[in-house]
């Protein structure tokens, strides 16, 4: 039954649907309370900008994406699936090895409002665990699968210890919408301190990021030739810090 369900899942691009949806309506529909509590971009003038990447460790695209990585010199931040991390280990300890961040993203990618307190703790903490275990880093971010938070959904993350991070520039790679709307819609929509969303793995039968790894190749060279410069996400969310305490302090 799973597995007809998942093929569904597959061929009616459902989870794409959740995705846009869920990316387009959340911040909006949450309310000013919660945006302070999710990261989605930095407020700042300088043009800095950090890459993340969601659903791997993946044996073939992982390592791909992080030669790509290293040939531009650029740091990323890669939201791990514990039950990949747990069947790849070694592709979380490579990732460690260079200056990318580490953070989670659930051990089955489910949708998190949907689960009750504890299986949310459970997926959180053995994710937490198994980083730590293939990396000895202790994870501090963790993105929702699809971007679907609650109130409550934050509160448990809290809890275990995690900020909540989402983003500001989604292409929607996972849709295959070809490597040229990849780029062009990062690259219109990228602006000082945004967080860019982008996939080298997936939680689906057959994952396929090539077009994501093609777009990567040629989005951060333009990037850099805008004057874009690429920092870490943590970086990233210390910069909104500063200038949010110099922003009230002058007012
Ligand atoms: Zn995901």
């Amino acid at each position: 039954m799973w597995n007809k369900l998942l093929s569904l899942w597959e061929a009616r691009g459902w989870q794409a649907v959740l995705g846009h949806l869920s990316h387009t309506l959340a911040p909006e529909r949450l309310g000013p309370s919660l945006t302070e509590r999710i990261f989605w971009r930095a407020d700042v003038n300088e043009p800095v900008v950090a890459l993340s990447f969601d659903d791997g460790p993946h044996p073939t695209f992982t390592p791909r994406l992080l030669d790509i990585l290293e040939k531009h010199d650029v740091p990323a931040t890669f939201f791990l699936i514990g039950r990949y991390v747990r069947r790849h280990p070694d592709i979380a300890q490579r990732i460690a090895a260079g200056r990318h961040e580490i953070g989670n993203h659930t051990y089955h990618h489910r949708i998190m409002p949907l689960l009750p307190g504890k299986m949310l703790e459970h997926e959180i903490c053995t994710t937490h665990e198994l980083i730590r275990e293939a990396t000895g880093r202790e994870a501090q971010l963790l993105r929702p699968p699809m971007g679907l938070f609650t109130r409550r959904t934050v509160d448990v993350i809290e809890a275990c210890g995690y900020k909540t991070v989402v983003g500001d520039v989604y292409p929607r790679d996972p849709n295959l919408p070809g490597t040229e709307r990849i780029v062009s819609r990062v690259l219109r929509r990228t602006r000082p301190g945004s967080l860019i969303i982008l996939h080298d793995g997936g939680n689906t039968r057959s994952v396929d990021r090539s077009q994501t790894l093609t777009a990567v190749d040629r989005i951060i060279p333009e990037l850099k030739k805008r004057g874009f410069r690429f920092i870490t996400l943590s970086e990233l969310i210390e910069k909104d810090k500063m200038s949010e305490s110099i922003q009230s302090g002058s007012s």
